[in-house]
């Protein structure tokens, strides 16, 4: 792992005065705006919701209730240290506990808590940090961690692991990742549109845990309103030193590293993390949970969610519950297309396959993509490879696809570690 320099750090101070550039990356058609035209709404309680014990990076939680147990919305139903506590996301009885299809790239099964909702949505009694201004970040932490939070950006890694890095490691940043570069996914779009306040709100207490000096808010530059409703919220609230910065919209921005990059025109280091910069970076939506565990006191049980693709009726994004199924989301968009042809969880270029729409939303899940026919080419025969360097040229990655491509060919594992590739 190389280490970053002092003088990095330094010049990590500066991130957002500048818009710097990542190597390659693809100017993309957006497809965002079908899913923007209805205000978010919840959709109706779907008949059971089916909660994955795994929702985050790390290990399975392990289940607090039985079969025949009654629980309240926001109750904990699996745990799992280190990582991000579970909760119910209604009221209702726990009618199994069994291996369902989830959401998740390996497309396996995995053990799942299955709850029949009784439509009461009576709540466990919520603890709000009612002093979050003057309370302790340790006591803040705390309380991210009770409430289940994850990254909501993708990586589920816990919020509270992550928070807990940037304090001890003295961060002077914290970026807030509002850059939803992948194709058709709205939902963080949505969120700042509709909650701005609750993101700066969020914003101020992960700074409180931090102790940074400074906030970035990234965005795309083509997301209208919204730089002026963030800036607005942080006016009104007084808080100096929140920047919302545009960046330009090419994929991968959003990625983590790019976006870095983008921001201070540093690399984080080879096997670091943004943290080795003095950087902190969370999603916008994980900064609204993080507002709502610390000033309402509620767990994270739903998150905003795109549902769209030419193979569903009525495109839109939805405030979820995790357990629901794919197909309730679907049903409640008008069902799918006569041509559809493909379910995708996430984004044309990131997403992965979903074998079943009985699978349910989890804290991971951005986006449902519903592909048709027409949207899905053809499987091509392969090719030689003509060493043009075009997959080089757009790598942000700065891989070498086509050095890959030979050594893989001919058996040539050894060298492959020079490039970077793990060996197994
Ligand atoms: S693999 Fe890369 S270098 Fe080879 S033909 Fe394709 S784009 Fe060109």
């Amino acid at each position: 792992m190389t280490m970053a320099s002092s003088r990095q750090i330094e010049l990590a101070r500066e991130a957002g005065k500048r818009i710097h550039h990542f190597h390659g990356g693809l100017r993309l058609r957006h497809n965002k705006k079908i899913s923007c035209l209805d205000a978010v709404e919840r959709p109706p309680l779907p008949a059971v919701l089916v909660v994955p014990l795994l929702q985050h990076a790390g290990d399975v939680a392990e289940a607090l209730v039985h079969v025949g147990d009654t629980v309240l919305k926001g109750q904990p139903i699996g745990q799992c240290e280190p990582c991000a506590t579970i909760h119910s996301p209604v009221s209702g009885v726990i009618e199994s506990i069994e291996d369902r299809p989830m959401s998740h790239p390996s497309g396996q099964k995995g053990p799942c808590v299955v709850i029949r909702p009784d439509g009461k949505e009576q709540w466990i009694e919520l603890k709000p940090l009612d002093n979050w201004l003057d309370a302790d970040p340790d006591c803040l932490i705390t309380q991210i961690q009770s409430c289940g939070l994850a990254g909501l950006g993708g990586a589920v890694f816990p919020t509270h692991a992550k928070m807990r890095d940037g304090r001890d490691r003295k961060t002077h940043t914290l970026i807030l990742n509002g850059v939803e570069c992948e194709p058709y996914i709205s939902c963080d779009e949505m969120l700042m549109r509709e909650q701005p306040d609750k993101i700066i709100l969020g914003a101020r207490v992960l700074r409180r845990v931090l102790g940074a000096e400074h906030v970035i808010i990234a965005i795309e530059d083509q997301m209208g309103s919204v730089q002026r409703s963030l800036t607005a919220c942080a006016e009104f609230a007084e808080s100096e030193n929140i920047s919302v910065i545009k960046v330009p919209k090419i994929y991968p921005e959003g990625g983590e590293r790019q976006l870095v990059q983008v921001l201070t025109g540093l690399e984080v280091p080879a096997g670091g993390r943004p943290s080795d910069l003095g950087l902190i970076c969370q999603n916008v939506a994980t900064a609204a949970a993080v507002a709502e565990a610390v000033t309402e006191g509620k767990p994270l049980i739903e998150r905003y969610i795109t549902v769209t693709g030419n193979g569903v009726t009525h495109p839109r994004n939805y405030l979820a519950l995790f357990g629901t199924p794919v197909s309730h989301l679907v049903d409640c968009c008008g069902g799918y297309t006569a041509d559809v042809a493909r379910l995708v969880v996430g984004g044309p270029m990131m997403g992965y396959p979903l074998e079943s729409d009985s699978a349910p939303v989890v804290k991971a899940s951005n986006c449902i993509l519903a592909l048709s026919h027409q949207d899905i080419a053809e499987p091509q025969p392969e090719m030689p490879c003509i060493r043009c360097g075009e997959c080089a040229r757009v790598c942000p990655a700065m891989l070498l696809p086509q050095q890959l491509h030979l050594q893989i060919k001919n058996d040539l594992w050894k060298p492959l570690e020079e490039y970077g590739v793990g060996m197994h």
